[in-house]
């Protein structure tokens, strides 16, 4: 049987590649976005494939659907335009995932839902293990993303234990790859297309707060892997764990601090005439992040294959077609 997937958000970065892994894998996609910050483009290539559908629609507004499973990807991800409408932000967040867990509890659905490692806020435990709580502040520039995920997270768990919802969660450490928006602000973007048009590469602070960067493919990859596992698996592992819901870091635990990404996206990009200069750092910048995968690692026998290097290269690579445009 065809397993049919809706992908909320699929025209976004993420999202888009979802959508091309499965279609490989042989499913039904719908994809339903405002294109709020994604682009048809993303996924034009799909557009001819008759088990590809498109749907314009706010997931702050009901839905409707038959579904297999649904995967929740809806929501602004980059600073910039997270807080464009922080308001809209944070009801994207919540409003969205009621929409979607109470489609799955009405359709039986399994869903999978994309949270953050910004759960953690700017956070004291280092790596972050999923049993942290974090470090966050209630009513910051980065809140209304912050809290609508965590609050996303409360609804998936409450879904779960009062109505047997079958719902799976990955805190996403920060993933970068081909399809990024090129002016979302964030800093692989930033610093390629910086680098590649010869502007200045805009390091904040000090450049020495650190991010671990994930290349695309291998979070799609975890993606699959944990939603392929069936119901019992899911429910008797975390259970055992003594967590709430069935929720794994993924990321890839190689720290770098944003000065060695800049220098290594001009050593990448040796024909640039790209010069670094210090801006202020941004309010509630957290200071270090690293994601503890030892839980991903033992349930899904996944690990992070594309290094830094790798990654980045690939993405330059795509970034140059962007900038001849
Ligand atoms: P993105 O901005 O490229 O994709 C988000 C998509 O959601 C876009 O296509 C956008 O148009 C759509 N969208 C936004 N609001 C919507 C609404 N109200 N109704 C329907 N569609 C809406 O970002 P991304 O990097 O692909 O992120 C995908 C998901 O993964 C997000 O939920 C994000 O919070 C999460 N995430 C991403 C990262 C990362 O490093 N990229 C890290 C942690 C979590
Ligand atoms: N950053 C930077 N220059 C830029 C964009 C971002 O120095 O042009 C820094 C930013 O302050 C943060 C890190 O890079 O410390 C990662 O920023 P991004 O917005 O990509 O992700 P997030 O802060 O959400 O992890």
């Amino acid at each position: 049987m065809i397993k049919k997937s809706l992908i909320t958000g699929g025209a976004g970065f993420i999202g888009s590649h979802l959508a091309r892994r499965l279609l490989e894998a042989g499913h039904e996609v719908t994809v339903m976005d405002n294109l709020f910050t994604g682009t048809k483009a993303n996924i034009y290539d799909l557009m001819d494939n008759p088990r590809f559908t498109f749907i314009l629609h706010d997931v702050t507004q009901p839905f409707w659907g038959q579904f297999d499973e649904v995967y929740n990807l809806a929501c602004p991800a980059s600073p910039i335009h997270y807080q464009r409408n922080p308001v809209e932000t944070i009801k994207t967040s919540f409003l969205g995932m009621m929409n979607v867990l109470e489609l799955a509890l009405k359709t039986k659905a399994r869903v999978f839902h994309t949270s953050t490692s910004e759960i953690y806020g700017d956070p004291q435990v280092h790596p972050q293990p999923e049993s942290y709580w974090g470090n966050v502040n209630t009513v910051g520039l980065r809140s209304c993303y912050d809290e609508g995920k965590r609050a996303a997270e409360t609804l998936c768990a409450d879904y779960a234990r009062e109505y047997n919802v079958d719902v799976r969660v990955i805190r996403i450490f920060n993933t970068y790859g081909p399809h990024m928006h090129p002016q979302d602000g964030r800093v692989i973007s930033n610093f390629i297309m910086q680098a590649l048009k010869n502007k200045p590469i805009t390091l904040y602070g000090t450049g020495e707060q650190t991010r671990s960067f994930q290349y695309v493919d291998d979070l799609v990859k975890a993606i699959l892997l944990f939603m392929a596992l069936d119901t019992k698996r899911v429910k008797d592992f975390f259970a055992q764990k003594e967590m709430g819901l069935p929720v794994l870091n993924v990321g890839n635990p190689g720290e770098y601090t944003i000065k060695q990404l800049a220098e290594e996206t001009l050593r990448q990009l040796p024909e640039s005439r790209s010069q670094i200069i210090f801006q202020p750092l941004p309010k509630d910048d957290p200071k270090r992040r690293k994601p503890d995968i030892a839980l991903a690692q033992e349930l899904l026998g996944w690990t992070p294959e594309i290094p830094l290097r790798e990654g980045l290269a690939h993405t330059i690579d795509y970034f140059r077609g962007v900038a001849r445009k």
